[in-house]
């Protein structure tokens, strides 16, 4: 039952990296679903610009720019991509775009009174931009909060920085007070969360975030809801709101403009010349790498293992990452005997990553458990060898591991030489290869592909539904207004 509502929607997008696909994944399918919604992307100029040029020409998508200058706030000019921020100026970033406030209001402001057609209005936003309820609220406006981390990753992010601190005396282990049966262990807490007292800028910052969550009148996740019933049952727990989740069918990711692309022939190549399932893809995301002493440790354990691999590499942590790479990062002769073998190629460029885990050659993906990553993996059958390497990756790979579909080789924060050589062969041999000590994981990954590829179907699946249950909500608070 497709109704035709008139409402204009406003989706304001956090300005980074990670969070511009989702959100224009959403604005499109809305716009492809229901032609009849106006849509009006909102974020900073500078995003505002990069969103611009990702957009097809013939785009109907509105947008609108809020003025933001980094420099204000004591933050570099660049800062409004915010890619590699350190996390003490992350936060000065996230603090900053609170300043978006009298522009957003006046932008709103000016719709509601004008007597067009461009009012009645749901704001859609990003959890870092909470304080937008308030101006919702002022103008009676439907608010929805659009999660872009999982579900269960959410939650367990949302109960650490909700029960604060973290001084474990006696125990390394606990559980979350609102979820006794998630136990965590104090080498998951990131040094932040580690070191956040309650009365801290991070403190402060994500705990307003929590409560304007318990205001907004909807949250949408990027999740599947058969993948994750746990973590949704978690959040619909502690949240008394409606929760849709709308992850949609697998699309590639935007690729930065800062990145070159890799020849995809080359790799192409090597899986068609490999085994069924016996390649593992080597992946940190777009914007994480290891330390040097970790890369030659995992170079080791490879060429140590049974596998063959697909490996995209970046310069270690410390040095430059728009500089070449260095052979002597890795052991020596490491490269010539690799290929020469034909047991393995390293990527340098963007890796066209949905076509490599789609391949059939690919057997299992080390990753470090971005969230795109984990749905990608899973939405193609492929087991995880997890390698998080900061807050919510850690919750997706402690996710992944109660659900039988991966095994953790190693934590970012940990020791600075990472797995030993002896330790990625034992974790590579456990779930890859023709001797793969364990079968079952294979067999379940497979399992959530198939309940994952149900779950996107366009008719009936459990995400399109999440999206007209939305839809229809916005239609109902707009004709109450
Ligand atoms: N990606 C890719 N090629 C690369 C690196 C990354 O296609 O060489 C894509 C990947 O498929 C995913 C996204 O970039 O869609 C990375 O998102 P994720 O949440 O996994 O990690 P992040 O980069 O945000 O840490």
């Amino acid at each position: 039952s497709m109704e035709k509502p008139q409402a204009h929607v406003i989706i304001f997008i956090f300005p980074a990296q990670g969070h511009n696909s989702p959100f224009l994944s959403l604005a499109t399918r809305l716009h492809h679903y229901w032609p009849s919604l106006t849509i009006t992307l909102v974020s900073t100029a500078r995003n505002i610009s990069l969103i611009r040029s990702s957009l097809p020409p013939d785009s109907r998508l509105r947008l609108h720019s809020l003025p933001f200058y980094p420099a204000d706030h004591g933050l570099p000019a660049s800062a409004e991509s915010l890619a590699d921020l350190p996390v003490p100026q992350f936060i000065t970033f996230l603090k900053a775009t609170e300043t978006l406030y009298t522009a957003f209001d006046d932008f709103i402001c000016n719709l509601v009174s004008n007597a067009s057609n461009d009012a009645p209005l749901c704001i859609v936003t990003d959890f870092f931009l909470g304080w937008t309820v308030e101006v919702a609220r002022k103008y009676k406006v439907f608010h929805t909060t659009f999660l872009t981390m999982g579900a269960f990753g959410g939650a367990v992010f949302f109960s650490l920085w909700w029960n604060l601190p973290h001084t474990l005396t006696d125990s390394n282990s606990f559980s979350l007070p609102e979820y006794p049966e998630v136990v965590m262990d104090r080498s998951q807490l990131t040094k932040y969360l580690l070191e956040a007292d309650g009365t801290d800028e991070p403190s402060h910052f994500f705990k307003r975030q929590i409560m304007f969550l318990h205001e907004t009148d909807a949250l949408l996740i990027n999740t599947v809801e058969e993948f994750e019933s746990l973590g949704l049952g978690m959040l619909t727990k502690t949240l008394k709101l409606p929760i849709w989740p709308i992850c949609p069918p697998l699309a590639p990711a935007n690729q930065p403009s800062s990145s070159k692309s890799e020849d995809e022939t080359a790799i192409m190549t090597f899986l068609d010349s490999q085994p069924p399932e016996s390649v593992l893809y080597i992946s940190f995301g777009s914007q994480n790498t290891i330390q040097q002493e970790q890369m030659m440790h995992l170079a080791q354990g490879l060429e140590g293992s049974s596998c063959s691999f697909i490996w995209v590499i970046r310069p270690p942590i410390g040095s430059d990452l728009r500089g070449g790479f260095r052979d002597e990062w890795l052991p020596h002769g490491f490269k010539d005997r690799i290929k020469q073998k034909h047991i393995g190629l390293l990527v340098h460029g963007w890796a066209p990553q949905l076509k490599i885990l789609g391949h059939r050659s690919t057997g299992a993906f080390l990753s470090h458990c971005g969230w795109n990553s984990v749905l990608e993996s899973m939405g193609h059958g492929v087991p995880i060898i997890a390698w998080p390497l900061g807050s919510d990756q850690i919750f997706n790979s402690m996710m992944l591991i109660e659900m039988g579909l991966g095994v953790e080789l190693a934590r970012g924060m940990m020791e600075s030489s990472g797995p030993t050589k002896a330790k990625v062969e034992e974790v590579v041999d456990l779930v890859i290869g023709p001797d793969a000590k364990d079968m079952e994981i294979r067999r379940r990954a497979k399992e959530y592909r198939d309940v994952m590829n149900k779950a996107w179907d366009e008719e009936g699946g459990s995400s399109m539904e999440s999206l007209q249950q939305f839809v229809q909500s916005i239609n109902t608070a707009a004709a109450n207004q």
